[in-house]
């Protein structure tokens, strides 16, 4: 559909003689999937939604010849029922705060005049030029950034210790592996921007000793694969990748290694064995990959989202990018916001900003004024939370302590009607079928907590297999051997937490 109406809006364009004053520009994501697709007019700002390859002939000859609107492609605010023009105004927008989805929606990212244009590589220039390693380590240090996969570790702290590993050669990763269903984070990051990926892993290389740069990625996200090696060649003929980056003696190269989807090999010790050509199995740490990693060397890996703040950092300050959010978890956060709400899509919010904020102000509330349930963070091994937590601000430690985490940014909301146990199961569906199956606990615990669901479910259970479940999950918990069999239980636990009477009913029905 979107391309059909680039190819129309070309044409038109074409046909009424505008090639020279209207550019047409393929763009990133503008994360209003629910509007989707969207057609931006600049300078005016103009904001067209759910456009139709038909609608192509109005908003040339309509918008760019008449200087009239279309305003049946305008957003309707829903609860005024007013027109808006320009997306700034709209809900949506309003109340997020974009970093690392900066330049998604308002570059082409195939050209990389476009993103320089926006003060694209002057950052790894400022880092080459005018810092050392320290000071630009310090500098991402100070600014409080945690890695934005799931694990929330301090990611200066990270380049760090690889920085100060004595090795011949060291790797710097990038995780753009992505498996959590409905997330989509990374891969809109990486096909509207990917400029800002490749300049962050050279900054990384350059404070960690590190010549060579990887990016793992799905081989499921051919878009996101192809602008990423236009966007490593473009690099390459801009002299930003190579050697003697801006004529300093530092030499950095960029290679692509393809994933096949498994959600294990998000985690790091699984993802390196894959690029290693090894089955995707996650090993027990310590050695950790800064000190032992892709082919037995160094590795920093950090996630695509994490790498989208590097730049800005540095061109704005640790004092700016720590003043946004709370306590301990500095900036924002990028969610994939999916389920039962009215304005679906990617949106990114300033860390504390409340889950209320975000279903009810971006997201728009429930949808068909359904009552909501709960919300699911994290992916499929986050928590569910209920009514209780609307008003908690969204951080990494508090969606810990609220039984659920913050994970790589999947957030799904349930309304009324929907049961919370078969959403346990669903969830676990999910983590059986992903198990790489190398410890007990995970691979069998989670099958055997699977089958007791399923027996609740399906009318054959009774109490006592109620408190069996919670201390199995309990179990797989404390003794699963990676993060993917430690979380897997989160879905069970939270809704035993927060919806026990559902779980009930399910047993009380069979009496
Ligand atoms: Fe593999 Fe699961 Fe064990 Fe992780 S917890 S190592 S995914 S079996």
């Amino acid at each position: 559909q979107s391309e059909l109406i680039l190819q129309n809006l070309k044409e038109a364009v074409r046909q009424n003689g505008l090639q020279e004053s209207v550019q047409v520009i393929r763009t990133g994501c503008f994360g209003f999937c629910e509007k989707g697709p969207v057609v931006k007019l600049i300078p005016d700002n103009t904001f067209y939604v759910q456009v139709t390859p038909e609608d192509a002939d109005d908003i040339v000859n309509e918008h760019l010849i008449k200087g009239r609107k279309v305003e049946r492609l305008l957003y309707v605010n829903p609860e005024t029922n007013e027109l808006i023009l320009d997306s700034k105004h709209i809900n949506f927008y309003k109340k997020q705060l974009r970093i690392a989805l900066r330049n998604c929606g308002f570059i082409n990212p195939e050209n990389i005049d476009e993103y320089i244009a926006r003060d694209g590589y002057i950052a790894l220039g400022k880092a080459l030029t005018e810092m050392t390693p320290e000071e630009v380590i310090k500098e991402i240090m100070d600014s409080g950034l945690r890695g934005r996969g799931g694990g929330g570790f301090p990611t200066g702290l990270k380049w760090q210790i690889t920085r100060k590993v004595q090795a011949p050669q060291k790797y710097v990763v990038c995780n753009a592996d992505e498996g959590d269903p409905g997330a989509f984070m990374d891969r809109s990051i990486l096909e509207g921007d990917p400029h800002s990926i490749v300049e962050a892993m050279a900054i990384n290389g350059y404070c960690t000793g590190a010549s060579k740069g990887l990016v793992y990625i799905r081989a499921e996200y051919p878009l996101a694969v192809e602008r990423l090696k236009i966007a490593i060649d473009q690099a390459k003929d801009y002299g930003f990748l190579g050697d003697n980056i801006f004529g300093t003696d530092f030499s950095f190269d960029i290679q692509i290694r393809y994933g096949a989807g498994a959600f294990v090999c998000g985690e790091e010790t699984a993802l390196i064995h894959s690029m290693e050509g090894l089955r995707g199995e996650a090993t027990v740490k310590p050695p950790f990959p800064s000190e032992s990693g892709y082919k037995g060397c160094p590795t920093n890996v950090n996630n695509v989202e994490t790498y989208a703040n590097i730049p800005v950092i540095l061109l704005k300050g640790a004092k700016w990018f720590s003043s946004i959010g709370t306590e301990k978890s500095k900036g924002t956060k990028v969610f994939a916001l999916a389920g039962k709400v009215n304005n679906v899509g990617l949106i990114e919010v300033p860390m504390g900003t409340t889950l209320r904020e975000v279903i009810f102000g971006i997201g728009g509330g429930i949808k068909d004024g359904k009552k909501f349930k709960a919300v699911q963070t994290g992916g499929p091994s986050g928590g569910c939370l209920t009514e209780k937590h609307l008003d908690l601000p969204i951080d990494y430690d508090n969606l810990i302590a609220a039984g659920s985490m913050m994970g790589s940014g999947g957030m799904i909301v349930m309304d009324e009607d929907d049961c919370m146990v078969a959403m346990a199961k669903f969830y676990l569906d999910f983590t059986v079928e992903e198990s790489c199956g190398k410890c007990a606990p995970c691979r069998i615990g989670n099958k055997r907590l699977h089958e007791m669901l399923q027996k609740i479910t399906s009318g054959r259970g009774n109490i006592e297999d109620l408190d069996k479940l919670r201390n199995l999950a309990m179990v797989i918990k404390d003794t699963a051997l990676c993060g993917l069999g430690q979380t897997s239980p989160n879905p069970v636990l939270s809704t035993m937490d927060n919806f026990y009477d559902e779980y009930l009913a399910h047993v009380d029905e069979q009496r």
